[in-house]
């Protein structure tokens, strides 16, 4: 409606089925999005088939899909997609594929958390806080990503574009995205191409400067390189922290030239 603040739903939220998401809760979730007025929200839990932490572990397919059917009959006012997040899909096709068939998923978000390849994967949140060049580490990135979207890999939209922005060490002074335009651009028209969506990721609500990912300046460049659509997810993963951060967010995705759809579940598009 004319001048209603419309709040996007939030497209990417993990609960107690991903392995690193210990505080989660898909119940308390649903509770948190009705108290906060989301007219809905997308569960994506992690599908990681690297072993770059110990505890990582497999997603329970069968269990988690069981566990949303049982959320939207206790909240029948709440609009909850079946999602799911893959890491390094490109790396593990099979292993994605037997994912995907094995649950009706509405929403896929494609992802690169490590480098180093499918046998010595090591994440970025390990290695860049300590890292003496940064930007190389950033350009393999941007670099992996384009793996990603030139794959066959199937995903809907495309997570936290640059990643390791969020670990951008700290004495290397805040981090910009300008000297990796090429990258950025080269990229984006490639996931244009491939008709991704693009998600801006607030990071639960962490300092924009760190945690928008991606920030203003390559989410003008995804509209300036053919990007259609825009989704929104917080990356919670704990109740507390569902939509946190989406005031930035929204206002850097509506400064890129995106608007809200008349679907609050839709993304948001040129
Ligand atoms: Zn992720
Ligand atoms: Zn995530």
């Amino acid at each position: 409606m004319e001048g209603e603040q419309l709040l996007p739903a939030d497209g990417h939220v993990h609960a107690e089925f991903s392995w690193d998401a210990p505080r989660g809760s898909l119940e308390r979730t649903c509770a948190r999005a009705l108290e906060l007025g989301l007219p809905g929200l997308a569960f994506t839990e992690h599908a990681d088939f690297v072993q770059a932490f110990a505890d990582q572990r497999r997603l329970d397919v069968d269990g988690y899909a069981g566990a949303i059917e049982r959320c939207r009959a206790a909240f029948p006012a709440l609009r909850i997609v079946l999602g799911v997040e893959i890491g390094e899909p490109h790396w593990f096709p099979a292993d994605a594929a037997k994912v995907l068939a094995d649950a009706p998923f509405e929403r896929v978000l494609g992802s690169v958390h490590c480098f180093g390849g499918p046998a010595g994967a090591v994440d970025w949140s390990q290695s860049m806080p300590k890292a003496e060049r940064p930007a190389d580490l950033m350009r393999d990135h941007l670099r992996e990503m384009l793996s990603l979207v030139e794959s066959t890999a199937r995903f809907d939209v495309l997570a936290h574009l640059d990643y390791p922005k969020r670990y951008w060490p700290q004495d290397a002074g805040p981090f910009d995205e300008a000297p990796f335009e090429d990258e950025y651009r080269n990229l984006l028209r490639a996931a244009a191409r491939r008709g991704a969506v693009l998600e801006v990721n607030s990071t639960r609500g962490m300092d924009p400067a760190r945690g928008l990912c991606p920030g203003p300046s390559p989410l003008r460049w995804w509209r300036e390189e053919g990007g259609v659509a825009v989704a929104f997810g917080s990356d919670a993963h704990s109740p507390d922290a569902l939509a946190a951060g989406f005031d930035s967010a929204r206002q850097a995705v509506e400064a890129a030239g995106f608007r809200p759809a008349r679907d609050p579940l839709d993304y948001w598009r040129r």
